[in-house]
């Protein structure tokens, strides 16, 4: 049976605040904890029957949740509340440095349809926000009826302002300081619109549906071009006074001077062991003549990637298995001073780097356990991630799923809802015609 999702503390301060309240942990109790009774909600939430059963009627009105037969256990079968996870349907895109993805999920972050190419975030806003709103377009007109759109999710590579869902001071992405992306996207599609970095996305979606599922504190690194890790702290995302929490690519791991990060320090773990180092020393060792079959590589392709190195590596070249673990080496070293600040039970290691094999992971995991305070590592865990290219998009749509259905946005979500006065909940995956143009629709998050 699933954990209990909230301790009792937790239920009891909700019941003496809002009573809206009792109906966003009621919701959640079946959304991410999957089907249940009316008295396993109670058990789950800590709430009583009738309290319970007030608020599921208000969810299965809504369309929300619906009801079949459960399993007999002797008696008659109790009635299954079951998420209606094709009641509405969202936006997502995930920019990264260099690509473009975007998908239309369900409220569960099922991926309906996904397109990526791709892109220079350097371009700037104008562009690749212009691509965006075609490809949007695209996976929008494909669907007949076009649906509405219940919520749109965007992460970015950079640090971001959640509250206002703008990108602060970017080192990566020229042009885009403080544009107001909540902004744009709210004025043309009517619906409310989260924003945050692509790391902490990433983050939710192994948390909300992959390798992190059930943990309260987990830290995803993701090691790609650069390196960043998302925190989820007592089962909570951290984000940090300035949304800059997690940038764990700029601690210091080497006092090597000879190359400068993008950031102006030296001796930074992105500078010396993210994706871009990684090939960038594999080109020195392929020049040196250090490995033939990097060196045939680059005489091939004209450059090296951390791709290139991987694959090298995988045949057995003892130059690129060697870089690698010098890379998974310096990463296992932050992480170990990581583990003693934060204690997770959970590391999970994503982006195009990890890729590189079990070796790769074999090396982080070494260097963390001998590095790290027993007991922060008795319990601990270091695994891939489960989700793939499709993690960013996913765990886009698992924040907007997050945000619509919070205890501060429900009554907001509600509110929008189209009721079917058949009394069947939604139409047809929130589909119907008739329901208001979106631009007469106000964005919940409007005034945040
Ligand atoms: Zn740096």
């Amino acid at each position: 049976m699933p954990k209990a999702p909230r301790d009792l503390g937790d239920a009891l301060e909700w019941m003496a605040s809002e009573g809206g309240d009792a109906t966003s942990a009621v919701l959640d109790a079946v959304r991410l904890h999957g089907a249940a009774s009316r008295s396993e909600v109670a058990e789950r939430t800590g709430f009583g029957r009738a309290v319970v059963t007030q608020r599921v009627a208000e969810l299965i009105a809504a369309g929300l949740l619906d009801e079949g037969e459960g399993v007999s256990t002797g008696g008659r079968p109790a009635r299954r509340l079951r998420f209606r996870s094709d009641a509405g349907l969202l936006l997502t895109a995930d920019l990264g440095a260099t690509s473009i993805d975007v998908a239309l999920a369900q409220l569960d972050a099922t991926v309906l349809a996904h397109r990526s190419e791709p892109a220079d975030v350097a371009n700037g806003p104008e562009v690749i926000l212009g691509r965006v709103h075609e490809l949007f377009g695209e996976l929008l007109s494909e669907r007949d009826p076009t649906p509405a759109v219940w919520g749109i999710g965007i992460g970015v590579p950079g640090p971001v302002e959640f509250g206002t869902g703008r990108p602060i001071a970017p080192p990566i992405m020229p042009g885009w300081n403080e544009y107001p992306i909540r902004a744009e996207f709210e004025a043309r599609y009517g619906a409310p619109v989260w924003v945050d970095n692509d790391v902490n996305i990433m983050a939710m979606g192994d948390w909300r549906l992959g390798a992190a599922r059930g943990h309260r504190n987990v830290v995803f690194v993701k090691i790609g071009t650069g390196i960043g890790a998302g925190l989820i702290s007592d089962g909570v995302l951290h984000r940090g006074a300035q949304g800059a929490a997690g940038d764990v690519g700029h601690i210091q791991v080497a006092d090597d001077r000879s190359v400068t990060c993008r950031c102006g320090n030296v001796g930074c773990l992105e500078a010396l062991a993210g994706g871009q180092a990684v090939a960038r020393d594999a080109e020195l060792v392929a020049r040196a003549g250090r490995s033939p079959r990097l060196a045939a590589l680059l005489e091939r392709e004209g450059h090296l990637s951390a791709e290139s190195v991987a694959w090298s590596a995988s045949h057995g070249d003892p130059a690129s298995v060697e870089l690698l673990n010098r890379s998974a080496a310096l990463v296992g070293s932050m992480l170990a001073s990581v583990v003693n600040v934060f204690n997770p039970s959970l590391i999970v290691i994503g982006g195009g780097v990890s890729r590189a094999g079990d070796s790769f992971l074999a090396a982080i995991r070494e260097t963390v356990y001998r590095r790290s305070l027993p007991l922060a590592t008795r319990d601990l865990r270091i695994v891939r991630s489960e989700l793939g290219e499709q993690g960013g998009v996913m765990g886009a749509a698992a924040m907007v799923a997050d945000e619509l259905f919070s205890r501060e946005q429900l009554a907001a979500t509600l509110a929008r809802i189209p009721i079917d006065p058949a009394g069947g909940g939604i139409g047809d995956a929130g589909l119907r015609p008739g329901r208001p143009e979106p631009a007469a629709v106000g964005g919940p998050a409007a005034g945040r």
